[in-house]
C-alpha cells in the first residue's frame, strides 16, 4: 500500500498488533533482561537484533525513527538528543581527522559553529561556498580528501533554497554523498531524497515537535550510497570496526543499513546523545499532527510576507514562496506546496527599530526558538548569531537590522494586526 505523507505521520512506524497499546508505549527502562549471558554476548556482536542497554537503542525511539524513516522515503533513521548532535554523527561517521567537507554557508549558525569551530578542531576542514554559488566554484571547493557535501534544504535564518540536485551531482560527481538538513520544510514539505540527496538530518526541536516541548535531532539514511564503490574513502565503513568486533558495516548491513548501524554502533556507544524515551514520545505526538500545521505555518508565512512586502517601514523581506524572492525559482521546484512559517525581514529604522519592533509585539513572543505552533520573533545578530563578526553574518546571509519571524498557527488576522501595530510604533 503506498501511502500518503498525512497517513504516515499519523499511523507509521509503530504499528500495534492485537490486544497492544494504540499509543507508542514509552520503554522508560535502561536495560533489558534475557535468560542467558549466550544470548546476551548475540546481542552484543551485532548477530541478533534485540534491545540492552538504552545508551544504544530504544523501542520508543526506534518506533519514532522509523516513522521518521518512511515520512523522508529513507531505510534507516536513529533519533538524538538533538539536531546538533544529529548534524555531528551524520558527519563524523563518514569523515575523519586529515580530512574535508564542502558545506553551504547558508546554514544554521550552531551547525556553522560545529563545523567551522569544534570540528575544526578535530583536524576535519570545511570550505564554505554561498548556496547560489555558480558551478565553477562549487567544483572548485571540492579536494581529493573530501568525504561529503553539506547544506540546508531552507536555510535557519537566511531563508536560502539550497538547490538540492545540483548539490547532489556536484557531491555525486566526486564520488561523496550529500547531507541535508531538512529541519524547516520537513518531509511533509520537501523530500531530498526525491532530488539526489543521501542523508537528511533534523532537529526535531522545530515543527516536528512542533510545540516547543523536547529538544531532539534525528538522522535518515537513503540507502542508497554505495560505500563499497568508494571503499578507500570510508574505511570505517567499508573496513573491520576493530572497537566492534570486527564487523564490517558495509559488508554485513548494506547500503540500506550500514550507515545508521555504524553511527548507533559506534558514535552512540561512545558519545551517548541519546533522545530520551519520553521525548521521543511527545515528537511522535507532534508527528502525528505534522501534516496539518504544516499549511497554515506556511499560510501564516505567505500572509506575514505578503504584508511586511508591502509594508513603508519594511526595508527588505525573505520568504523563498515570495513572488520577487531572490530564492522564488527554486521554491517553485523544490517547495511548490509551501516552505516553512518563517519570514525574515529588516526595517528602513535600522537595528534600532528591530528593536523596537520586537519590544512592542504583542501576540509574536520573543524566544530563541523557531518553528512551533506559537509565533514568535528574534533578532538573529543579537542571539543565535551572536558569535559571528560582521563578515561571517553576511556569508550567512543575515543582516544587523533583520528579525526572524516565525509564524505559528494561529489565525493569520491576529498575527497581520499584531504586526500592523508593532510597526506603527516604530
Ligand atoms: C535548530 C536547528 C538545529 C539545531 O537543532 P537543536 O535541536 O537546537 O540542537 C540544526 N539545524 C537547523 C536548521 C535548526 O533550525
Amino acid at each position: 500500500m503506498s501511502e500518503h505523507i498525512g497517513t504516515t505521520c499519523v499511523q507509521g512506524g509503530y504499528r500495534p498488533g492485537n490486544g497492544e497499546p494504540r499509543q507508542v508505549p514509552i520503554y522508560q527502562s535502561t536495560t533489558w533482561k534475557y535468560d542467558t549471558s549466550e544470548h546476551m554476548g548475540k546481542l552484543f556482536d551485532l548477530e541478533e537484533s534485540g534491545y540492552f542497554y538504552t545508551r544504544l537503542q530504544n523501542p520508543t525511539n526506534d518506533y519514532v525513527a522509523a516513522k521518521i524513516a518512511e515520512m523522508e522515503g529513507g531505510t534507516a533513521a536513529m533519533l538524538t538528543s538533538s539536531g546538533q548532535a544529529a548534524n555531528f554523527f551524520a558527519v563524523f561517521n563518514i569523515v575523519g581527522c586529515g580530512e574535508h567537507v564542502v558545506a553551504s554557508s547558508a546554514i544554521y549558525g550552531g551547525t556553522y559553529n560545529l563545523f567551522a569551530h569544534t570540528m575544526a578542531h578535530m583536524g576535519i576542514e570545511f570550505t564554505f561556498v554561498g548556496p547560489n554559488c555558480s558551478d565553477e566554484e562549487l567544483e572548485a571547493a571540492f579536494r581529493p580528501n573530501t568525504r561529503a557535501v553539506f547544506g540546508e534544504t531552507i536555510a535557519n535564518p537566511a531563508l536560502d533554497v539550497l538547490d538540492i540536485e545540483r548539490f547532489a551531482k556536484a557531491a555525486h560527481d566526486h564520488g561523496v554523498p550529500l547531507i541535508v538538513d531538512n529541519t524547516f520544510p520537513t518531509p511533509v514539505n520537501c523530500r531530498p531524497f526525491e532530488w539526489g540527496a543521501n542523508i537528511v538530518t533534523h532537529s526535531t526541536t522545530k515543527y516536528m515537535d512542533g510545540h516547543g516541548t523536547a529538544v531532539g535531532g534525528a538522522i535518515v539514511d537513503a540507502g542508497r550510497f554505495d560505500w563499497m564503490a568508494h571503499s578507500d574513502k570510508y574505511p570505517g565503513l567499508t573496513t573491520p570496526d576493530e572497537s566492534y568486533h570486527g564487523v564490517t558495516y558495509a559488508e554485513r548491513f548494506g547500503k540500506e543499513g550500514a550507515f545508521i548501524t555504524k553511527a548507533t554502533a559506534q558514535l552512540m556507544r561512545d558519545f551517548g546523545c541519546i533522545q530520551s524515551p519520553q521525548n521521543a514520545f511527545y515528537l511522535n505526538n507532534g508527528l502525528e499532527s505534522l501534516h496539518v500545521r504544516m499549511p497554515q505555518h506556511c499560510k501564516n508565512g505567505q500572509a506575514a510576507a505578503e504584508f511586511l512586502s508591502q509594508h513603508p517601514k519594511v526595508r527588505f523581506v525573505r520568504y523563498p514562496n515570495l513572488p520577487g524572492d531572490a530564492n522564488y525559482e527554486l521554491a517553485q521546484k523544490y517547495l511548490p506546496n509551501g516552505g516553512c512559517g518563517v519570514v525574515s525581514f529588516g526595517f528602513e529604522g535600522g537595528r534600532a527599530a528591530a528593536e523596537t519592533f520586537m519590544k512592542n509585539l504583542k501576540l509574536a513572543q520573543i524566544a530563541t526558538h523557531v518553528a512551533d505552533a506559537r509565533t514568535c520573533v528574534l533578532h538573529p545578530a543579537n542571539a543565535t548569531h551572536r558569535q559571528m563578526n560582521d563578515e561571517e553574518l553576511k556569508a550567512a546571509g543575515i543582516e544587523p537590522d533583520m528579525v526572524r519571524l516565525s509564524c505559528g498557527i494561529e489565525d493569520t488576522e491576529d498575527l497581520l494586526a499584531d504586526l500592523a501595530q508593532a510597526l506603527d510604533a516604530c
